[in-house]
């Protein structure tokens, strides 16, 4: 981080940004605000450069054709390459996490490069879309509680040896290929297929986003009872049975 302040980039809002994922960026942005921290919020649209120069960077998801035309724009920019390569911190929903990894299907039906920053493959699932209610089990590791969430995609996840499960699922689809692994990360990448938007169902993850920026192993608390209320509310409600 900067001596002045925390930047938190939301990468391309006019391509990605389905199901309230910007709320995300929110998110971030307010909880830091509330420990204290001065935010820089820089939108980044994508006919303009990546900037290299942010903490954290937010990507949501996307429809299928504006899903290729923002990986063209970052593979071309190579901003966020540039970024991560020195320790920048990227959270990813849906077609943005299947853009950060090594290739996904575009549109078109062909295979088309993603940017190599996660150890995975999206390829389009073969069974029906993955689309309704997720709870799942976060990887131990990372000490967060379950995530809460709604997926809807038709790509599917196969994680390499470089990256792990993000959350394993108890509901829904998560990755889609039939093991119960949701999402991936590495040190500094998340992706995960929940939107909610996820953050805001989820704020201790905004939380360890903003640990890993600032270099701490904890945060001042904060009143977090409206939160908690979501959660027991979409969490209790997404276990009904249909
Ligand atoms: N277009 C991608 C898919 O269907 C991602 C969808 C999304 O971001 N919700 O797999």
């Amino acid at each position: 981080m900067s001596d002045t302040s925390l930047r938190v980039v939301w990468i391309y809002p006019d391509l990605l940004s389905t199901y309230g994922d910007q709320g995300n960026v929110l998110v971030v942005e307010r909880r830091a605000r509330r420990r204290g921290l001065k935010v820089d919020r820089i939108d980044v649209r994508s006919d303009q450069p990546i900037p290299t120069s942010g903490d954290i960077y937010l990507i949501g998801g996307g429809e299928d054709r504006p899903q290729r035309l923002a990986a063209e724009r970052l593979r071309r920019d190579g901003g966020l390459q540039r970024s991560v390569n020195n320790g920048a911190i990227v959270f990813s929903v849906c077609a943005g996490y299947q853009i950060l990894g090594h290739e996904f299907v575009n549109d078109l039906g062909n295979p088309e490069p993603g940017l190599g920053l996660l150890d995975v493959v999206s390829v389009r699932g073969e069974a029906e879309r993955c689309v309704g209610d997720v709870l799942a089990d976060v990887d131990p590791a990372l000490g967060l509680p379950e995530l809460t969430g709604f997926e809807n995609h038709q790509g599917v996840t196969h994680i390499g040896p470089g990256a792990r499960p993000l959350a394993t699922v108890r509901l829904g689809k998560g990755n889609g290929i039939g093991d119960g692994n949701e999402g991936a990360w590495n040190d500094t990448v998340f992706g995960t297929y929940l939107h909610g938007p996820v953050l805001a169902r989820n704020p201790l993850v905004a939380d360890h986003l903003l640990k890993l920026a600032l270099d701490v192993n904890a945060l001042p608390p904060v009143d977090d009872r409206w939160y908690d209320a979501l959660r027991a509310e979409r969490i209790a409600s997404a276990a009904q049975p249909a």
